[in-house]
């Protein structure tokens, strides 16, 4: 088929990728360092179940088929090219035992025809999403349709060259058999291996064999040539993903969701004046840069996300499209100052002073200062503040994204380093932080008022009771808060029914830091961190189970504190009713007729993965219904309080996301609406009221099995 031209082809080809992937290589690799070389089991277990077997994608079950077609196809046509690659040297060429007469081709001739039909009828299914239906949540980018189109030819082509090739075998292969071609039936159904060559040749039979030898030809080189278009358009377009996508999946964190990774060595940093959080694209990871050159623009993300449904300025996939478009344009500023900083820190023997970042300048942003430095958020940057600032930290696109590509510890580290380096943050959040700092809670309540919630139900404090077997950590929104006390209340309540040994920290408790953790002001985290770590060991907790009504701790004191030292058994209030019901210590004997919507927690359920011990508690009452609003569970709208946003108003949208999740929750006409939550509660309550139906009644599971317990 042509040596020579096949020789160009393929140094051409692989000549053009090795340049550009390596370039991308390097582009990864300015990225800050992060070990992901850990339980190697693990993640090849993920990366079989969420990268072959593609679990996330039976979310979708049309397009999951669809791509799942397409990547099985593109797998079992890998031969094949090389099969046809190896034909413009020899035409007769096959790989070891692939021949057309042996075991193995025999098997893979129909095979490789079956995919090739398959991955065709994929591809025309992404035609239909883009073209026809326009799915708003798909980028309808030229550059995907081209790649779709190429897909199409190459398996058109491939369909062509079997049938042309067989056509024009078959008069001579009737020949060989003594019969005359004019009469012989395998010269006019000539039926080999390749099912769907084998039914367009017999179509083609007869045509002139200078036709049939330029289809041949043709089919061949257009779909060895477009394999070669393909692979180097993949790391120039969103199919990027064809190749970054196993690794990505391979390189997730395995840690809790719920951890956000702490800021190492905070005093010393700052002591050194080190950058905290990410300003400049190159203190991303080499995993978010990862993530960056990975997303398929899909838009499931965008499509999940409370901030873009309700009209903010967030949309998680653009924020990706948007970064990974500035690191592809810096990429040579990028390359060419690792480079030089490798070639520094080398010719500089113990050259430590300059931080965690490779010794890189640090005058980014300021006049004469490469691009690639530009401050990333804020005026003339990338990012628009308000995108930092909208993300409730709810996880719906994290959760949804088929190459787990994360969002939250990117929206923490920007805003760790505009709260802690800039101090540009919505005004709002100085009262919290202020109110942590002089009252250890955001709102700024009397630290000696804490306790008062308990004043007439004989709760003992740890002080007063270091043996008791629980302690129930109560947080500051249920010390507080008018309406969230009341959970408390009940919820001790039922502890005291069912006889458990429990007590509280009392004035020793101080807020766990969530909000000033997700807010970006580490340092404050940490200080909060430390001390209740602190106070929690002095009093032994590691042997006791802590309880506690709010997800946010909850969340916290189980998969952050660990980093400081404190490793404690802690239980949602769900959990630990719903186990005093299975023992039978907490009997709901009361009828309560109602049908109560229950509203997943982001911090409980996605975060934790506790969805069923609410509703089994829920479940447990005589007579009540629950039910499922449209997105529940692990596909549950966030209530719009995480990630600090209660602390601060909403950025400008269409809607506030508490006011649209309530009007979910109403959708199922419900008697009552329940959540699990103090935070949920106020934004749920709120979103009651917005609606102009502050007649429903908002209550936490605990206070119905209160009811019901009698
Ligand atoms: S965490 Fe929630 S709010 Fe933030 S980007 Fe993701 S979906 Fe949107
Ligand atoms: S981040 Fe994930 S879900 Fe979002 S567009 Fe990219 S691939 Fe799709």
């Amino acid at each position: 088929m042509g040596a020579v031209g096949m020789t160009l082809v393929l140094l051409a080809g692989w000549g053009a990728f090795a340049y550009s992937a390596s370039r991308r290589w390097r582009l990864l690799m300015t990225g800050a360092a992060q070990p992901r070389w850990d339980r190697i089991d693990e993640r090849l277990r993920r990366t079989w179940r969420y990268a072959i077997a593609q679990l996330r994608m039976r979310r979708y079950p049309v397009a999951g088929l669809a791509h799942m077609l397409i990547f099985t196809g593109f797998i079992a046509l890998l031969l094949r090219t090389l099969i046809l690659w190896g034909r413009g040297f020899d035409g007769e060429f096959n790989l070891w035992l692939f021949g057309a007469d042996q075991a193995l081709g025999k098997v893979y001739g129909p095979v490789k025809d079956l995919f090739a039909v398959l991955v065709l009828l994929g591809a025309c299914v992404f035609v239909y999403y883009r073209v026809v239906r326009r799915l708003p949540r798909m980028t309808l980018s030229r550059e995907g349709l081209a790649i779709l189109g190429i897909i199409i030819a190459m398996m058109l082509a491939d369909i062509a060259y079997d049938a042309a090739r067989i056509a024009r075998e078959a008069p001579a292969k009737a020949a060989a058999v003594g019969e005359d071609p004019a009469d012989s039936p395998e010269a006019h159904m000539p039926w080999t291996v390749e099912p769907a060559g084998s039914l367009i040749a017999t179509a083609l039979v007869g045509l002139p064999d200078g036709l049939l030898a330029f289809l041949t030809h043709a089919g061949f080189w257009t779909h060895s040539c477009l394999v070669l278009l393909f692979l180097n358009l993949l790391p120039y377009s969103k199919h990027f993903h064809v190749i970054t996508g196993i690794p990505n999946v391979f390189f997730q964190s395995l840690d809790p969701p719920g951890r956000l990774p702490p800021i190492e060595d905070l005093e010393g940093k700052l002591e050194r004046e080190e950058t905290l959080g990410v300003r400049r694209i190159d203190q991303f990871t080499w995993k978010a840069m990862l993530d960056f050159y990975t997303c398929t623009e899909c838009g499931r993300c965008s499509d999940h996300c409370p901030a873009t449904s309700t009209g903010k300025k967030l949309s998680p996939k653009q924020f990706t499209i948007d970064l990974r478009n500035f690191l592809y344009q810096h990429d040579r500023g990028l390359i060419s100052a690792k480079a030089s900083s490798r070639d520094e820190a080398a010719s500089i023997e113990g050259n430590s002073s300059k931080g965690g970042d490779g010794g890189r300048a640090e005058s980014g942003g300021s006049e004469g200062a490469p691009a690639w430095q530009a401050d990333l958020v804020g005026e003339g940057g990338v990012i628009d503040p308000a995108v930092v600032w909208a993300c409730t930290s709810c996880r719906a696109c994290e959760q949804e994204c088929p190459v787990f590509i994360t969002y939250v510890d990117k929206f923490v580290d920007l805003r760790r380093h505009l709260v802690q380096e800039r101090g540009e943050f919505p005004a709002q959040l100085q009262a919290a932080f202020r109110g942590l700092e002089s009252s250890a809670n955001p709102w700024s309540f009397p630290a000696e008022d804490r306790a008062k919630w308990a004043e007439d139900l004989g709760i003992p404090t740890l002080a007063e009771k270091p043996d008791a077997a629980v302690l129930f950590w109560v947080g500051c929104a249920p010390s507080f808060d008018e309406r969230a006390k009341k959970v408390t209340r009940a919820t001790a309540k039922l502890m005291q029914r069912a006889g458990v040994d429990f007590a509280i920290l009392g004035g020793e408790e101080q807020c766990t830091g969530d909000p000033a953790r997700r807010a970006g002001n580490e340092f404050l985290f940490q200080m909060f961190a430390q001390n209740n770590v602190q106070t929690l060991s002095g009093y032994g907790c590691e042997k006791k189970t802590i309880v506690t009504t709010c997800p946010h701790c909850f969340n916290t004191l189980l998969n952050e504190y660990p980093d400081f030292g404190g490793k404690f058994n802690v239980v949602h209030h769900t959990s630990f009713l719903a186990d005093l019901v299975r023992q039978r210590k907490l009997t709901p004997i009361q009828r309560l007729d109602r049908k109560v919507a229950y509203h997943d927690s982001c911090y409980l359920g996605r975060y934790n993965d506790e969805y069923d011990a609410p509703r089994e508690v829920l479940r447990s009452i005589p007579g009540l219904t629950v039910l499922e609003p449209e997105a529940t569970r692990d596909r549950g709208m966030c209530c719009g309080a995480g990630g600090a946003q209660m602390f601060k108003e909403e950025e400008h949208g269409t809607q506030r996301v508490s006011e649209r999740r309530t009007e979910q929750l109403l959708a199922t006409r419900p008697d009552a609406i329940s959540s699990a939550c103090p935070f949920c509660m106020r934004m749920l309550t709120d979103g009651l009221a917005a609606h102009g139906r502050d007649e429903v009644p908002q209550v936490d599971v605990a206070e119905m099995l209160l009811e019901a317990v009698g």
